[in-house]
């Protein structure tokens, strides 16, 4: 049996909590009678900084029901964020985690295979989703494009794979010795290593309220994974300064034989020369400061990635 915590990040979901308590509550009785899952399991829900009655509503649910836990984050954190402050609540207290959202679109169905391929031996499981049909044609797209560009970046992501995960004991502890700030889980996830394993699901409709990522939000998230996961586009930057001095090496050569030849203007062939000469020493040297500047960026922002205000139990408390 599998002592299974589910952490869900909540930002203004007052409209879809009551309901995603009360089915997380039947489906996690029944994986209890099932005898899939210890009776100690537990929901953790992390408020991040809502302006709504989404505080409220979790220390509701968490007097009614000891099952459900909670804790606050003192402002809006972002989604990576709470999620990480609830995998860190869990952190020792279960053998494996499962980190889904409020609006009920991942399908809490596939728990017990996720719990399952857990069993047998996968530290993590991801969750990819079979269809997009529940998405807009624009978020669809924008979708794809965003998974090729990360590929293309150097980043190992699971295509299709939100958060909704699994993640064993190991696994987690494994996750926290990443100590980035500018946290983008997708990417980090494949980094622990350990075996794992996918497992298909339907993505619905969310069950009320509106999504939490508008199309800004989605363009931070998607150039903040790429900056946060790889230097590749300064690297670009440097291929790109080399690709210019060559061309100044051509046009040096092309101007020479064009003077030699009598085919130019006085003064065109050092001006031509040295303007791609210049533009590419200087995109060059942009490169390489910026090669270095990125290594740093990766390494000092140490700033706290979340800071909890309050605890519904004391036995999340890490
Ligand atoms: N979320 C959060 N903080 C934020 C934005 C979102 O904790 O700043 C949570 C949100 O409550 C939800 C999950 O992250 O549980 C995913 O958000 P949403 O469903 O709006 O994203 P979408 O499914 O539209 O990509
Ligand atoms: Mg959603």
């Amino acid at each position: 049996m599998t002592k299974l915590y589910i952490v869900i990040p909540c930002y203004n979901e007052e409209t879809v909590l009551l309901e995603t308590a009360s089915r997380l509550r039947e489906k996690m009785h029944s994986l209890m009678s099932e005898g899939i899952i210890t009776d100690d399991s537990k929901v953790i829900l992390v408020d991040d900084g809502s302006s709504d009655k989404t505080w409220e509503l979790i220390t509701k649910i968490h007097y009614s029901d000891r099952m459900f836990s909670g804790c606050k984050l003192t402002r809006n954190q972002g989604h990576q964020n709470a999620l990480l402050s609830g995998l860190d609540c869990a952190r020792g207290k279960c053998d494996a985690v499962i980190s889904m959202d409020a609006d009920l679109q991942d399908d809490i169905n596939v728990i017990d295979e996720f719990v399952k391929k857990y069993e047998e031996g996968n530290e993590i499981v991801y969750g990819v989703r079979s269809s997009r049909i529940s998405d807009t044609f624009f978020k669809c797209k924008t979708a794809g494009i965003f998974y090729k560009l990360m590929k293309l970046m150097g980043a190992e992501i699971v295509t299709n794979h939100a958060d909704y995960r699994l993640l064993g004991s190991r696994a987690l502890e494994g996750l926290f010795e990443f100590n980035e700030v500018n946290l983008f889980l997708r990417g980090i996830v494949p980094l622990v290593g350990y075996k794992s394993a996918k497992v298909y699901y339907d993505r619905k409709e969310r069950y009320a309220g509106e999504s939490k990522y508008p199309l800004k939000k989605m363009i931070s998230f998607a150039l903040d994974g790429i900056t946060s996961f790889s230097i590749k586009p300064i690297k670009m930057i440097t291929s790109l300064g080399v690709i210019f001095v060559l061309v100044s090496g051509i046009m040096l050569l092309y101007s020479l034989i064009s003077y030699f030849t009598g085919h130019s203007v006085s003064g065109w062939a050092s001006l031509i020369t040295s303007i791609w000469l210049l533009g590419g020493l200087q995109l060059l040297a942009i490169g390489i400061i910026g090669e270095y500047i990125g290594k740093v960026f990766l390494e000092t922002k140490k700033r706290p990635r979340y800071i909890i205000e309050e605890f519904l139990d004391d036995d999340i408390q890490n």
